[in-house]
């Protein structure tokens, strides 16, 4: 029988049926690494309920149960298992290591089918989804101070290639990253526009299964940035990068590759003008500092491929036609790090989860705004485990991660001082 990659849930039945249970979504790829060691796991969500309930093997059990009719969408155990997921997609890496089930995919269309029924989301999510679509913006701000980040310093040009996709958070609440990202492009001589009124990416909306919501977001955007005729899309927002390059494509069934414009993250621009010459490392930062690899332009970044056709029963259940996986190592994972070894006196050290194997650092998925202990724990984990490599800093390309990192210095308490924003960092170095 003919499926696609959508967000129908009963099209991971297999999925749900051929979980064996092999842990790979539970810990990383060490499987040499002590089975419960606190850095060993790779699911947040597991690692805080310690029961197979709140991991990629217990929901492949409760969603078989679900699509056979043994239980009920209604059923509190499978809403909040779903909603506890951050979506940071390390258990789907986890077992494409060796089955290629699309354990992501899987768990977003959970939430989506619980959402369908009536289940879902979470009350604070409505909320939120109620001021996006009432102010344009997550945090309900007036659409008119969008702009107000861009201080007299910073030259946006009236038309340009490049269009800079500044993000909610960006413009109304870290702004230092939108000015930092702004300022290195000033610096390399690359002109950006803006758009005349940017509206929220809609990050939530996906990620807590508003997947109608969505569309509406993705759509709006997507004619906002074509009117513009940008050939570039340049984003410092992680989530907003991954939503525009990927999660777009996704939901309106069509590829990356069709959208008509490059997405680009601040990292793999800033990367690109370093080696070209464009600017260059100037200032000494003694320090050691570790890089933290968000999910949404790592392991999450890969380029949409849709896909559908059938599983040959007559043929070992061959997908027919072949696809192209998206495994997560094919991510931006050296742009930043090489971007951080570029700053004379800086000592780049890993963390024992880094690359495709990252641990999430508590931001995504809606689960800091529904369940905030949950948010923590992942946070707390995180930080913990960049104190145990010496580094006094923290970097990353995300201002949500920034976010939830700062937040859990004071609570964990150890030798990590501070969180840098990749481009606070190089706006700071480079000239
Ligand atoms: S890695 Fe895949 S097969 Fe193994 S337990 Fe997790 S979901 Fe099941
Ligand atoms: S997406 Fe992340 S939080 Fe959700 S089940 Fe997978 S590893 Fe756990």
């Amino acid at each position: 029988m003919s499926f696609k990659l959508d967000h129908n849930l009963s099209n991971y039945h297999w999925e749900a049926r051929c979980c064996m249970g092999c842990a790979g979504c539970k810990y990383g790829d060490w499987i040499f690494a002590p089975a419960n060691h606190e850095f060993a796991w790779i699911c947040p969500e597991w690692q805080w309920g310690q029961f197979d309930n709140w991991g990629a093997t217990g929901r492949t059990r409760l969603i078989d149960a679900l699509l056979v009719g043994d239980l009920d969408y209604s059923d509190p155990l499978i809403i909040e298992a779903a909603f506890r997921c951050f979506g940071c997609g390390a258990c789907d890496v986890g077992c494409k290591r060796n089955l290629d089930l699309e354990i992501l995919m899987m768990n977003q269309s959970l939430k989506v089918a619980l959402v369908d029924h009536g289940y879902g989301p979470m009350p604070v999510h409505k909320m939120i989804s109620s001021r996006i679509a009432d102010t344009g913006n997550y945090y309900g701000c007036n659409q008119a101070d969008r702009k107000k980040w861009v201080t007299d310093d910073i030259k946006v040009a009236d038309k340009a290639d490049v269009l800079f996709f500044v993000g909610c958070m960006s413009s109304f609440k870290d702004q230092a990253v939108a000015q930092a990202t702004a300022r290195i492009m000033n610096k390399a001589g690359v002109d950006f526009m803006l758009l005349d009124e940017e509206v929220c990416c809609g990050n939530l909306l996906y990620s807590t299964g508003q997947l109608k919501k969505f569309k509406g977001a993705a759509r709006l955007n997507l004619k906002k940035i074509k009117d513009t005729g940008a050939k570039t899309v340049v984003c410092t927002c992680a989530d907003c990068y991954r939503n525009i390059k990927v999660e777009y494509p996704k939901v309106l069934e069509m590829a990356t590759a069709d959208l008509g414009f490059e997405v680009l993250h601040i990292a793999e621009l800033t990367d690109k003008l370093a080696k070209d010459g464009k600017i260059k490392a100037k200032k000494e930062m003694n320090m050691k500092v570790t890089y933290h690899d968000a999910c949404s332009l790592g392991r999450l970044s890969e380029p949409w491929i849709p896909w559908e056709g059938e599983r040959d029963a007559e043929d070992w259940s061959m997908l027919k036609p072949r696809r192209q996986f998206r495994r997560g190592t094919n991510g931006c994972y050296e742009p930043p790090r090489d971007l951080i070894r570029g700053i004379s006196g800086i000592e780049l050290v890993e963390m024992g989860r880094h690359h495709h194997n990252a641990y999430h650092a508590g931001e995504g998925g809606g689960v800091k705004e529904a369940f905030p202990e949950t948010a923590q724990f992942a946070a707390n984990m995180r930080v913990k485990e960049a104190g145990v490599t010496g580094a006094s800093a923290i970097v990353t390309p995300c201002v949500h991660s920034k976010e939830t990192l700062s937040e859990a210095l004071p609570r964990v308490n150890n030798n990590i001082q501070k969180v840098y924003h990749l481009a606070e960092l190089v706006d700071e170095a480079y000239e």
